[in-house]
């Protein structure tokens, strides 16, 4: 793919920080700066957005979860979940314009202005269920991306989430909504202890959990063995990316063994997909990723992938220090429940 249709989607939300915490205001400038860096990523137009609108917000969240927020802000700087989640007196309107970045990709993407991008938005939000913030999370972001787009009229939209965590929020917005498909890969016994394979919602939840230590190989084959089969069934009308990189061997909060190589490859795989299965649009969304320098690099790594770049990105960390376990039976259980 030519760089010019590829659309990166920046808001840093420097306002929502609060000392100590992993989930913190380095993080987009850390992107930034490893995006300037590299000779291939350094040209690419980045767009500031636009707050989402209330009504976008309450096409995924209760008028409640909005209220409660709002009261919140008296008390900021404040815990409001025991992940910790936290709020500050700029995070509500950081929230709205994470959630306005996500929507200004996908109005990008419906238009034909990218054929692929990536969000660069704090706070994350997969953890977000409809009525409560939870994990880090205030405004489930890529829950409301796919209700953006089928409101701009693309009805079945495929969701894969490979942050390190199970997205619990994304999960509990569609549960019952076969138009959304929701592939969650993620490391088992981990916060928030959800995602057990046999969560299937509406035969439309697709939950692999994977023992500590799996990596490149089990990350690559899910694309492979169930995505692609998977979307190719669907035939959704976009790829939506919840694209955490806490699942990289570096981060403090997680055991997989992801690599930055490894993010290159996989990107280039959901970008295949995108384009056999889904018209070729294709959406990544920031989630997690808590290691400066992994998440940085990881994210130069997708990059690479989307564009089908024929040379590997610079991955400064290397491969992952420990031998990955067979995860044969994950796949093998999860091909058997969804006649994949
Ligand atoms: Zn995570």
């Amino acid at each position: 793919m030519n760089t010019s249709r590829l659309l990166l989607v920046a808001a840093p939300a420097p306002e929502h920080d609060l000392e100590g915490h992993p989930e913190r205001a380095a993080r987009v400038p850390a992107i930034r700066a490893a995006l300037a860096a590299d000779p291939l990523t350094n040209a690419l137009p980045v767009t500031t957005p636009a707050l989402a609108s209330e009504a976008q917000v309450l096409r995924v969240h209760t008028a409640e979860h909005l209220a409660f927020l709002e009261g919140a802000l008296a008390q900021a700087p404040a815990y409001i979940d025991h992940a910790p989640t936290y709020i500050t007196a700029g995070s509500l309107e950081a929230a709205r314009r994470a959630a306005g970045g996500a929507c200004a990709l996908v109005d990008a993407l419906v238009a034909g202005d990218a054929e692929a991008g990536f969000a660069l938005i704090r706070p994350p939000g997969h953890h977000a269920p409809p009525e409560q913030a939870m994990g880090f999370c205030l405004f489930n972001n890529v829950a409301i991306a796919a209700r953006q787009a089928q409101a701009r009229g693309l009805e079945r939209v495929l969701i894969v989430d490979f942050d390190v965590h199970h997205g619990n929020g994304t999960q509990d917005v569609f549960a019952d909504d076969p138009s959304v498909q929701f592939v969650s890969l993620h490391q088992e016994g981990i916060y928030p202890l959800t995602g057990a394979i046999d969560e299937t919602g509406v035969d439309n939840i697709y939950n692999l959990p994977l023992p500590s230590g799996a990596g490149v190989s089990a990350f690559l084959r899910i694309a492979d063995e169930i995505v692609a089969p998977l979307a190719s069934r669907f035939a959704p009308h976009l790829l939506l990316v919840s694209a955490g990189y806490d699942a990289h061997w570096r981060d403090p909060l997680a055991g997989l063994q992801m690599t930055t190589t490894g993010y290159q490859a996989l990107a280039g795989r959901l970008n295949r997909i995108a384009h056999d299965s889904c018209s070729r649009r294709v959406g990544f969304v920031l989630e997690g990723g808590y290691d400066l320098q992994a998440l940085g690099s990881g994210v130069v790594a997708s990059l690479y992938g989307l564009l089908g770049a024929p040379t590997d990105a610079p991955d400064p960390l290397g491969p992952a220090p420990r031998r990955e376990p067979a995860i044969d039976d994950v796949i093998a259980q999860a091909r058997r429940l969804h006649r994949l």
